[in-house]
């Protein structure tokens, strides 16, 4: 580019706060800043970005312009003011609740660790209590059913577990009030029963534990209830303020039990809506049946939805053709906390979606479409974004700055017990009194799609020490932005955090995965040692190209492709879908099913 070099000029800037879409080009700022396109490709090539006037800039690069100009900027996402435009437009109740209004059925999840007991639990719960047992429905799984006890309703989510949970959350849906933690009391506290629990505490819910299989011979309470009072949960036998119900879903015992105890939990919650007005709620699941067109199964959170009504669910929209009960009744309406299939959309609308009613079918359309031009905007913007890479770390020292007390909200994954108790600790002494560091999560394991999904409701940073993500996860990492970061030496790890607190964390290098295998056999060949027999499943396998060998996520060796061949003969490289064999120099400890990870490391330029 042969452009004059930048010169800081004089000219005005506008007064005030200037609301900036995320992702816009240097044509669209430089006029909102009262200056050139030209301007803001002239300046950004000094600071050594190169980008045209047209092209996408990264969130940094539009902050890096306008402190220079001296401007007070705030980024929103492209259709965010539109959106509260469209939220006027339909009236939307922001705060659900209503002190003055009836009382309604509380929404209870249950989650756990895997094989405890939950949908054996879910499923006693629902034939046991089930609302209206009149025959000729048909049990459906819509996502949610209705219990009642006592009189008294309750509302179950039945898809167990936390995955549902958290991507409802990442939606911005608070749609339970109440959860319940199985654990099994011949297994005590395993890796997904603390991963449940820092997704409620997270949310912020009341935790109800059912200890379930008591009725199994090695069954052992007492210890359970210590391993779950170290974890923060005291029950309420120990003085402690958690309710810990004993139940055996095999045998049915309990489980009424623990129904008593959730409506005493949703009486203290004191849980009101509406059941008057415009229904407002959100949506648990969605998908296209071949006859019937896209159903989703939504929550009632306010007012009573009615067939015929006009709704929208993110960029879907439609008159509410018939509504279905989890019974496989159809119904002419559904009130607050009742779970319902809607059918009648023009789309299927996404899990953790808000519905509302529209005043008129003509204004749900409207806004319907708005929505989704606005979307596949954000869209665009957001693939140019993931490029620039996300800076949670990064952002901890403006936040100092700004004389704010900072947080550093983290998740920490190690491969042994004692490397994680030892990174904690070292990370702990780093705390000062204007930075505090947020453990929102901490196990032994890989890094997982549930970790990503956890650090991108919770704005955290994931640490992986000794450990890798998942492919998968990776691939979520780079879609949610969350920034991971790998060590194998403490110190490392350690600095890097104290620097990015000092604000100086600019590493020059980071780490690119450029290529997976997968080991399928181990083979010797003469002369030449051990081979292994992989599958390449991701990306390119290199000669020469650094690598780690990592056995269910925990790096057990690190070094270099020394040699690579495909049908016996040496080749420079292996493409994603291919099979090859890759020379063990040093190592020989490599198992079938063991995974080789190449990388390289690339420089980022300095911001
Ligand atoms: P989930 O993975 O947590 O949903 O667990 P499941 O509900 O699928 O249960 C896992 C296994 O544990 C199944 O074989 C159940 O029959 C068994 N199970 C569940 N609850 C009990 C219980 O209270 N006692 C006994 N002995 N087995 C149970």
């Amino acid at each position: 580019m042969d452009l004059p070099a930048y010169t800081p000029d004089d000219a005005a800037v506008p007064d005030g706060v200037v609301v900036v879409e995320r992702s816009c080009t240097g044509q669209d700022l430089g006029p909102m800043l009262n200056r050139t396109a030209a301007d803001v490709v002239r300046f950004l090539m000094e600071q050594g970005e190169m980008v045209t006037a047209t092209q996408s800039l990264s969130d940094d690069m539009i902050e890096l312009f306008a402190a220079e100009l001296g401007v007070e900027i705030r980024m929103v996402d492209p259709g965010e003011e539109q959106e509260v435009e469209l939220l006027k437009l339909l009236d939307v109740v922001d705060d659900l609740e209503d002190d003055e209004a009836p009382i309604r059925p509380p929404i209870v999840t249950v989650m756990g660790h895997v094989d405890h007991g939950k949908t054996l639990l879910l499923d006693r719960i629902r034939n046991a209590n089930v609302v209206d047992d009149e025959a000729g429905g048909i049990t459906q799984h819509i996502g949610a059913y209705q219990a009642e006890r006592n009189g008294r309703s309750l509302t179950f989510i039945d898809t167990p577990g936390h995955e549902a949970f958290t991507a409802m959350r990442a939606r911005g849906a608070e749609s339970t009030d109440i959860v319940v933690l199985v654990v099994a009391a011949d297994d005590g506290v395993m890796p997904q029963t603390i991963e449940a629990l820092s997704h409620a505490r997270a949310a912020d819910v009341p935790i109800i534990v059912a200890l379930n299989k008591i009725d199994r011979d090695n069954a052992d309470p007492q210890k359970v209830l210590s391993q779950l009072a170290e974890h923060g949960l005291v029950p309420e036998s120990w003085g402690g303020d958690t309710i810990v119900v004993e139940v055996s879903a095999l045998q049915n015992l309990g489980v009424d039990d623990l129904l008593d105890n959730l409506n005493v939990v949703a009486e203290i919650e004191d849980l009101r809506a509406d059941p008057d007005g415009r229904s407002q709620g959100v949506v648990l699941e969605s998908f296209l049946d071949v006859g019937r067109g896209p159903v989703a199964t939504v929550l009632v959170q306010r007012g009573t939805l009615k067939v015929g009504d006009p709704l929208v669910a993110g960029a879907a929209w439609g008159r509410v053709r018939a509504l279905v009960n989890a019974d496989g009744k159809q119904i002419k309406s559904a009130g607050p906390s009742m779970p319902v299939q809607v059918l009648g959309l023009s789309d299927v609308a996404d899990a953790g979606e808000g519905f509302v009613v529209a005043p008129n079918e003509k204004i749900a359309g409207r806004v319907a479409d708005k929505r989704g031009h606005w979307r596949r905007q954000a869209n665009i913007g957001r693939d140019a974004h993931a490029l620039s890479g996300g800076a949670r770390l990064e952002d901890i020292f403006t936040q100092i700055q700004k004389g704010e007390t900072a947080t550093l909200n983290l998740i920490v994954k190690a491969d042994v017990n004692g490397s994680l108790e030892a990174v904690t600790e070292s990370l702990r002494k780093l705390e000062r009194e204007d930075v505090k560091l947020a453990f929102v999560h901490r196990a032994v394991g890989r890094i997982t799609e549930n970790d990503i999904q956890l650090a991108a409701t919770s704005n955290a940073t994931i640490i992986g020490f000794n450990v890798r993500p998942e492919r998968k996860a990776r691939e979520l990492a780079d879609v949610e932005n969350v920034e991971i970061r790998s060590y194998e030496i403490i110190y490392k790890l350690i600095e890097d955090i104290e620097s990015a607190m000092l604000g100086m964390l600019a590493p020059e290098f980071e780490e690119v995965v450029t290529g997976d295998a997968e080991v399928r056999e181990i083979f010797s060949v003469p002369r030449i040692g051990r081979i292994a027999g992989c599958h390449v499943t991701n990306g390119t396998i290199t000669r020469g190209s650094k690598v780690r060998f990592l056995r269910d996520g925990t790096i057990i060796w690190k070094g270099e492709i020394s040699s690579l061949r495909r049908f016996k003969e040496d080749v420079r490289e292996v493409q994603s879908g291919f099979e090859c064999g890759i020379g063990l120099s040093d190592y020989q400890d490599l198992k079938e099913g063991d995974v080789i990870e190449t990388f390289e490391d690339r420089e980022i330029p300095r911001t």
